[in-house]
């Protein structure tokens, strides 16, 4: 073989090679086109007339943790259990999941996925409690407020942002921080806790003016949480802490002492109770590819979740759902077989993504959320566990 031949045949070697490792080691990524997609909102979820539901729950503990998906899932069982104890994830008899997709797509923000699981129906981004036609959509807690029941939001995001906003306003923008400020002011709530964003910029109110219109409605306690000082045991109360002062275990105060504190306030109301949760450290941490705050913030979540399944489970009679509203970040729980059983974390995405989020159920009426598929069945579900026969309790 001559000089030139051997050359040529080394480079063709060097150059297969360099596409075999080509090949194994890059990912192949596709692009779905919407002729691949099927975005058609299937048919309602058949669960029969309300009455049908033979057994109702007294109260309803809501737990929305806001961009985790069965990645953080995954963490968390890893991460979060101490030796010899049952994950309290483990704890939920029903065990789902949900497609959070909203009227453009398989993609949704936090404002039409918290609208659907607060109301029962799909909508645009960005929407709060309307449709996409901009009708105002009855939520669950106004369906509670007007049958009697007590009823309470806590989120460790601020409290106007849009998984809370769900819950009580019905505005066509996320952003219109004003307008939903004064619909929790004029609202039936007996609580709200949560942070303040922002205050100031954009089109947000000034600090005065914000806790100007809360003071309308709430008594507002400081960052001890004493209820002890409310003059009125059936005063509604709020707690309002600054951008970023809830995060982790070392917060003051921290998301799990607010949960404990929401959570007997609405007991004392003696009458049945829904509360929303809301935990909006994952999608923080994952918008930020911040691996170590996830870890942290899945600390602070189980923690004030153990809370609730401990007083659920005493109590008997409150069904508990766990869910999200759309996972952020792509998150990948990763290990390989040299180091393990060290694990890493990996990211695809600051944005928020399409896959499937969990839905978890405990208590009376929780094998029903077996049967969801849509985010939006959850509000159609949680409509329907409300007791319409409750109602003559004295408005607040
Ligand atoms: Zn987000």
């Amino acid at each position: 073989m001559k000089n030139w031949q051997k050359t040529s045949m080394y480079t063709s070697l060097v150059l297969l090679l360099i596409l075999v490792l080509l090949i194994y080691f890059l990912p192949i990524n596709i692009s779905l086109s919407s002729s691949d997609l099927h975005f058609s909102p299937g048919e309602p979820l058949e669960m029969g007339e309300p009455d049908s539901i033979s057994e109702k729950p007294e109260n309803i503990i809501f737990f929305v943790a806001d961009g985790m998906g069965f990645s953080h899932l995954s963490l968390a069982l890893m991460t979060q259990q101490k030796e010899g104890e049952m994950p309290v994830w483990d704890e939920f008899e029903v065990r789902g999941w949900h497609d959070a997709r909203c009227t453009y797509g398989p993609l949704t923000d936090s404002g039409a996925s918290a609208t659907a699981l607060a109301t029962g129906v799909s909508t645009f981004w960005e929407v709060i409690g309307q449709d996409t036609s901009g009708k105002h959509l009855e939520n669950v807690l106004e369906l509670a407020q007007n049958c009697g029941y007590a009823t309470g939001i806590v989120t460790d995001s601020y409290v106007w942002d849009a998984t809370p906003a769900a819950f009580v306003a019905h505005t066509k923008s996320r952003d219109n921080s004003e307008d939903i400020l004064n619909q929790i002011a004029d609202s039936k709530l007996d609580l709200i806790f949560g942070e303040l964003e922002d205050i100031g910029e954009d089109n947000n109110p000034d600090l005065e003016t914000t806790l100007e219109i809360i003071d309308r409605r709430y008594y507002r306690l400081d960052e001890r949480l004493d209820i002890s000082e409310v003059p009125d045991p059936g005063q509604p109360i709020a707690a309002i802490f600054k951008e970023d002062q809830v995060n982790d275990l070392n917060s003051t105060p921290t998301f799990p002492k607010m949960v404990e504190v929401g959570l007997n306030r609405l007991i004392e109301q003696e009458k049945p109770f829904i509360m929303i949760v809301e935990c909006e450290e994952m999608d923080a941490a994952s918008h930020a590819n911040n691996s170590g705050r996830v870890i942290k913030g899945l600390k602070a979540m189980q923690e004030a979740l153990t809370i609730i399944m401990e007083y659920a489970k005493k109590d008997g009679e409150t069904l508990v759902v766990f869910t999200s509203d759309h996972e952020t970040g792509g998150l990948s729980a990763n290990g390989n077989y040299g180091s393990y059983p060290d694990m890493f974390i990996s990211w695809t995405t600051r944005e928020h993504t399409a896959t499937v989020v969990p839905v978890l159920a405990t208590g009376p009426g929780a094998e029903l959320f077996s049967q969801v598929r849509r985010n939006n069945d959850i509000g159609i579900l949680l409509k329907k566990m409300i007791k319409k026969e409750v109602v003559n309790a004295p408005e607040s």
